[in-house]
């Protein structure tokens, strides 16, 4: 066993382990871990300072999980765009193919967590065998983004077939990799893996830290090792509710990952999904985020706000005095020219 899957193998999991380390009452986090598991590294556990902070808000079970409200199981109809088992084609040029349905630290806000299982789901068997006849029988598909999951629950020997397979189709020129282990399992990053990956190029990887507490030196180890495999890195962060939803915060985060050679990509408005309602914010809340980060600091700091429409219909990038609104619904015109009404969230009423 290599040192981070026995690292992984020490991840929390029950709410009685949890309550030896934080305070929570596990009695009431039970039916809440019963429908949405828990599972945290015991790395990222240990960022925790105190009782609901950015990283306790993101990983520690939350009641209202389980509320009513009113939000879907699956609000950008990746099942009905699914052409193949794990395989997503929303757009002409690209796919996201789930190589993975676990992950080291199970995110309370996770958009695909009422989806997720708990295996490693490895779909090396026959389904896999699908997903790549469906990209080898569409040319023009030229960048296959693996997520999951978490890509890097695969063991370095399951990756490699997997981007083995991949580069024996011609018309694939990209590969991105989109992993949050760097900031949740930063162990996962070993030089046995930049190794492996470097022989794929080129290949891109964007992962997904949050708040500038997770900027560790273990994390920006992690991805020191994969930007000296020469693979650019880039950050995807999630707009949420107590954790990144402050003007300051955000500008920071995206200051210091730069720092860490890690490129601000997106900033998502959270998705309409099924018990993370309590994540939410309002777009206003976004638009002040990328008012208070274009031109007061670098070009290379300020990434694309956007939201996923909701039905599949595509990102859409969000620009402080470009959009249109009436009432509490938003007209949002995506990459094919159609406009998707799109529902507010909450103002803060806490
Ligand atoms: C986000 C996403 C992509 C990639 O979009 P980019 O804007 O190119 O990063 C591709 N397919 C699906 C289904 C997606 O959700
Ligand atoms: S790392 Fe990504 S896929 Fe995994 S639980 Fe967090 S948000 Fe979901």
């Amino acid at each position: 066993m290599e040192r981070w899957q026995k690292i992984l193998s020490e991840s929390i999991t029950e709410p009685k382990q949890l309550a030896c380390h934080v305070s929570i009452d596990p009695d009431s986090l039970r039916p809440v871990v019963a429908r949405y598991p828990l599972r945290i590294t015991r790395t990222y556990l240990s960022l925790i300072r105190e009782m609901d902070d950015p990283i306790w808000r993101q990983c520690i079970p939350d009641p209202r999980e389980l509320e009513q409200d009113g939000l879907l199981i699956d609000p950008l109809n990746e099942e009905g765009l699914t052409c193949a088992p794990g395989l997503i084609h929303r757009y002409p040029d690209r796919v996201v193919l789930l190589v993975s349905s676990a992950c080291p630290t199970l995110c309370r806000f996770c958009m695909r967590k009422n989806r997720m299982g708990d295996k490693r789901g490895f779909i090396k068997d026959d389904s896999f065998e699908a997903a790549v006849k469906y990209i080898e029988g569409r040319p023009a598909i030229r960048d296959v983004i693996l997520s999951g999951g978490d890509p890097l629950m695969l063991t370095d020997d399951e990756l490699e077939e997997i981007l083995i397979r991949l580069r024996k189709i011609p018309r694939v020129e990209i590969v991105r990799l989109n992993t949050r282990a760097p900031v949740t399992l930063p162990e996962r990053i070993t030089h046995r893996l930049c190794r492996m990956l470097k022989r794929y190029h080129p290949l891109y990887v964007n992962t997904q830290f949050n708040h500038p507490t997770e900027i560790t030196s273990l994390s920006a180890q992690a991805c020191a090792l994969l930007a000296n495999a020469g693979i650019p890195l880039g950050n995807q962060t999630v707009l949420l509710r107590g954790v990144n939803d402050d003007p300051e915060v955000m500008k920071r985060l995206m200051q210091k990952l730069l720092t860490i050679r890690v490129r601000p990509y997106y900033i998502h408005q959270m998705d309409l999904v099924k018990g993370t309602g309590h994540f939410r914010t309002p777009l206003q809340k976004g638009l002040d985020i990328m008012a208070g980060l274009r031109g007061h600091t670098s070009g290379m700091a300020t990434p694309a706000y956007v939201i996923d429409l909701p039905g599949g219909k595509g990102k859409v990038p969000l620009l402080p005095d470009g959009v249109k609104r009436q009432g509490n619904t938003f007209y949002l015109r995506n990459y094919l020219g159609e406009v998707i009404e799109y529902p507010d969230g909450e103002a803060d009423n806490c």
